[in-house]
């Protein structure tokens, strides 16, 4: 399995790159910016990318999301149900704050909680963990979670976007986080990787 982060744009958005290195084919996770940055590690690596995974529609997390489809050639972008009208919704995309600029965009296919995303023998598990945005997703594979900007390291995702949660964040954490395993490998949506026994230890939203 291929597994690298790429640090994108002002925000430095973690974006991710996810392949099977013998069936050559890999996604990509929140291309948030600097498309030609994650071209080159697409390239260095060699692989297909097949799909675009949105963890949320913040603009910070597919600000580079037209120019990666394009260049790639990849068959769908991915988001979950509840995230469609945030991709396509400027006051809720964020697009005016972060760029200037009303964008305005389309996702190919949408998931739900529970669904499987095959990327050559790679399973990924979908998990909905809403409160960040309502649609916000975790992806989970061989021990590792991509979280968006539900988890990072020490802390949790902002409530107070247009339709953030806490109430709804606290629930994701019962219901979904603390119950991962301890060894559990997080990589969140910014900043630096960890594990949920760390997290269990150390962040104070994890008590
Ligand atoms: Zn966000
Ligand atoms: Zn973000």
């Amino acid at each position: 399995m291929i597994f690298e982060k790429i640090s994108v744009g002002m925000g430095m958005t973690n974006c991710y790159l996810l392949a099977d290195e013998v069936k050559k084919e890999g996604i990509i996770v929140d291309p948030g910016d600097e498309p030609k940055k994650i071209i080159d590690v697409i390239n260095k690596v060699g692989i297909d990318i097949v799909y675009i995974v949105l963890t949320h529609a913040h603009y910070d997390h597919c600000g580079a999301l037209e120019e990666i489809k394009t260049m790639t050639g990849c068959r769908e972008v991915i988001l979950h149900r509840l995230e469609e009208e945030v991709l396509e919704n400027p006051e809720l995309n964020l697009s005016p704050w972060i760029s200037g600029q009303n964008v305005s965009l389309k996702g190919d296919k949408l998931v739900e909680d529970g669904d499987i995303i095959k990327i050559g023998d790679i399973e990924v598990t979908i998990r909905h963990t809403p409160g960040h945005t309502p649609g916000s997703i975790s992806l989970i594979f061989d021990g590792k979670c991509i979280c968006g900007d539900a988890l990072f390291a020490g802390s949790v995702g902002r409530t107070d976007f247009p339709g953030g949660s806490p109430h709804v964040l606290r629930n994701t954490l019962d219901v979904v986080f603390k119950k991962l395993p301890d060894k559990m490998e997080v990589w969140p949506g910014h900043g630096p990787s960890t594990t949920i026994g760390r997290e269990r230890k150390l962040n104070p939203f994890m008590k």
